[in-house]
C-alpha cells in the first residue's frame, strides 16, 4: 500500500509514500525493543548528549523541515520555520531530563525507601496532520529522555516532516531502532500500536471519535495512553476588556493554520454591551489577515489540508449566519476564506461542532454568570482566552472555565516548559512541562531494611 501526496496550496500531486504492513510494524517493535536496551544502558549523561546532538541536527535542518511542512501541509513559511524551532527547544529542553530523574527518598521505619523511575520500554506515538512535527516531537522527545524507545505513526495525509525527524535521528547517532517512523494508515499501523504487546504505551493526538477507540483497544492489555483530543474554545470578551486589542488580535486565536488548532479559539463570547464594536473592530482585523502562497514570508494563513477536508468544512457555511468573511486565493488548492458567524444559539453546529477550519462564531452574553456557562457548554475543554481589565474577574473567569490551558489578555496556550493538555472529552494526561519524562516512566518502590 502507498498513499500519493498532493500540495494543499496547487493541488499538484507530489510523492508517493510506501505504507508499512502489520508485519513489518511487528518487525520494527521489535528492533525498538533491542534498542531500548542498549539506550538503557547508556549513562544519563550519554543519553542527555545524545538527544543535544539530535537537537543539533533539528537546528541545521530547519529550513529543509519547515520546506516540506510547506509543501505537505500548506503551512505559511514563517509558521513552518517556528515548528522547526520548536522541535528543537523541545529536545533541547528535555535532554536535561536524564540526568534529573531524580525519584525520592521516603522516610521510612526500619530502614531506607526510594523510588526509582524506570522506562516503559517501547512508546508508540500517534499523531495527527494539523501540526505534524511539533506534535510528534512532545511525545518523543520526553519519551526517549525517559530512556523509551519510540515508533511513530504520521498521518498518511502529513508524513514528510516525520521521516525527515527520523533520518536526523539516525544522522545524530542514536542507537539503531531506537527512533523509527513508520508511514501507514491509522487502521493498520496505529491498531498495531494498541494490539502488540511490546508497546507499553501509545500516545495518541487526534479526533475524540478515534482517541475513544484508542481508550478502549487500550483497556485489553491495560497499556498507559495519552490523548489530546479535540476542542472547542472560548474567547471570553469582556466589556472592561482593551475590546479593540481583543478583536485585533481574535483572527489569529482561530485562524492560525486555517482553523486547524485543537487550540483554536472558535467561539467568541463576547459582553452585549460591547459586542457592536468588537465586530467592527474584527471586521478590520479579518480583512487584514494575509491569507494566499505559504512560500511567502508574508503570508498568516494558508489554504487546508486536503480537498476532503475542505469540503467537510465547507458544509457548515450551509446552516450558518455569515456576518463577514475575509479574502482567500481562487483557483487549484483549497482555500477557504476566514468566516466570521453570529451564533444562531447554543445548539448552533458552528458553536458545539469542532469544525477545524476557519470559522468562528460569535455568540452575545449578558454577564459573568452567563459567559462561563456558556464557555463550559461543550463536552471540549482544551484552551481558551479570557480578555478584562478587572483583575479579580480575570482570576475568577480562569479558575471557572473547565479548560486545560487558558490565557488572560493573551492568546498564548503551547509552550514546550509548561504543561499542555485536555479536561473532560479533550484528552487524559498532559504533555510538556517539567513533569512530561516521568509519564514515560513506571514509578518502583524499593525498601532495604537497615539491619
Ligand atoms: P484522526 O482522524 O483522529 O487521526 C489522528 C491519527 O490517528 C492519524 O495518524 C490517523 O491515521 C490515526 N488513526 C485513525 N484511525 C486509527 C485507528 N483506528 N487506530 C489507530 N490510529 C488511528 O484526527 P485528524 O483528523 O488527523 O486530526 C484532527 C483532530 O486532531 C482534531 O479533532 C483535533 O482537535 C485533534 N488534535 C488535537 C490536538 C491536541 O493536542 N489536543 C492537537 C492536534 C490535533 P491516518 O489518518 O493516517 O489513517
Ligand atoms: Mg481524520
Amino acid at each position: 500500500m502507498s498513499y500519493t501526496l498532493i500540495n494543499p496550496a496547487t493541488g499538484e500531486t507530489m510523492e508517493t509514500i510506501d505504507h508499512v504492513t502489520v508485519d513489518e510494524t511487528d518487525h520494527a517493535i521489535e528492533r525498538a525493543r533491542v534498542a531500548q536496551k542498549e539506550w538503557a544502558s547508556f549513562t544519563p549523561a550519554e543519553r542527555g548528549e545524545a538527544l543535544r546532538r539530535f537537537a543539533r541536527a533539528v537546528e541545521n535542518d530547519v529550513e529543509t523541515l519547515a520546506a516540506l511542512e510547506v509543501r505537505n501541509s500548506g503551512h505559511p513559511i514563517s509558521q513552518a520555520r517556528w515548528e522547526a524551532n520548536h522541535v528543537r527547544n523541545v529536545l533541547d529542553y528535555y535532554s536535561a531530563a536524564p540526568e534529573r530523574m531524580l525519584g525520592k527518598q521516603i522516610p521510612v521505619a526500619g530502614g531506607i525507601d526510594i523510588t526509582f523511575n524506570d522506562p516503559l520500554g517501547v512508546v508508540g506515538i500517534i499523531t495527527p496532520w494539523n501540526f505534524p512535527m511539533t506534535i510528534a516531537s512532545w511525545g518523543f522527545a520526553p519519551a526517549l529522555a525517559a530512556g523509551n524507545a519510540v515508533v511513530l505513526k504520521p498521518a498518511e495525509w502529513t508524513p514528510l516532516t516525520s521521516i525527515r525527524l527520523g533520518e536526523l535521528g539516525v544522522s545524530a547517532g542514536l542507537p539503531d531502532g531506537l527512533f523509527q517512523v513508520l508511514a501507514g494508515k491509522g487502521s493498520v499501523v496505529g491498531n498495531r500500536f494498541i494490539t502488540n504487546e511490546t508497546v507499553r504505551k501509545v500516545v495518541f493526538t487526534g479526533s475524540t471519535e478515534v482517541g475513544k477507540g484508542i481508550m478502549r483497544g487500550a483497556a485489553d492489555q491495560i497499556k498507559r495512553v495519552t490523548l489530546e483530543l479535540g476542542g472547542k474554545s472560548a474567547n471570553i470578551v469582556f466589556a472592561d476588556a482593551d475590546v479593540d486589542k481583543a478583536a485585533a488580535t481574535a483572527p489569529y486565536s482561530v485562524f492560525e493554520n486555517a482553523g486547524q488548532d485543537c487550540c483554536a479559539r472558535s467561539r467568541i463570547l463576547v459582553q452585549k454591551s460591547v459586542l457592536d464594536r468588537f465586530m467592527e473592530q474584527l471586521e478590520v482585523s479579518v480583512s487584514k489577515l494575509v491569507v494566499g502562497d505559504p512560500t511567502n514570508e508574508a503570508t498568516e494563513m494558508g489554504p487546508l489540508v486536503h480537498a476532503s477536508h475542505q469540503a467537510g468544512v465547507e458544509k457548515y457555511l450551509e446552516h450558518a449566519d455569515v456576518a463577514f468573511r475575509g479574502s482567500a486565493p481562487s483557483g487549484p488548492g483549497n482555500w477557504f476564506a476566514p468566516t466570521v458567524t453570529m451564533s444562531r444559539g447554543v445548539t448552533d453546529p458552528c458553536m458545539t461542532d469542532e469544525i477545524f477550519g476557519p470559522i468562528v462564531t460569535v455568540h452575545a452574553f449578558d454577564d459573568e454568570a452567563d459567559a462561563i456557562e456558556i464557555a463550559n457548554a461543550t463536552e471540549f475543554g482544551l484552551s481558551g482566552s479570557i480578555w478584562t481589565r478587572d483583575i479579580g474577574r480575570g482570576i475568577r473567569v480562569s479558575r471557572a472555565v473547565e479548560s486545560g490551558n487558558l490565557s488572560v489578555n493573551s492568546h498564548s496556550s503551547v509552550r514546550y516548559n509548561t504543561p499542555f493538555g485536555g479536561m473532560k472529552q479533550s484528552g487524559l494526561g498532559r504533555e510538556l512541562g517539567p513533569d512530561a519524562p516521568l509519564h514515560f516512566t513506571e514509578e518502583k518502590n524499593v525498601f532495604i531494611p537497615a539491619d
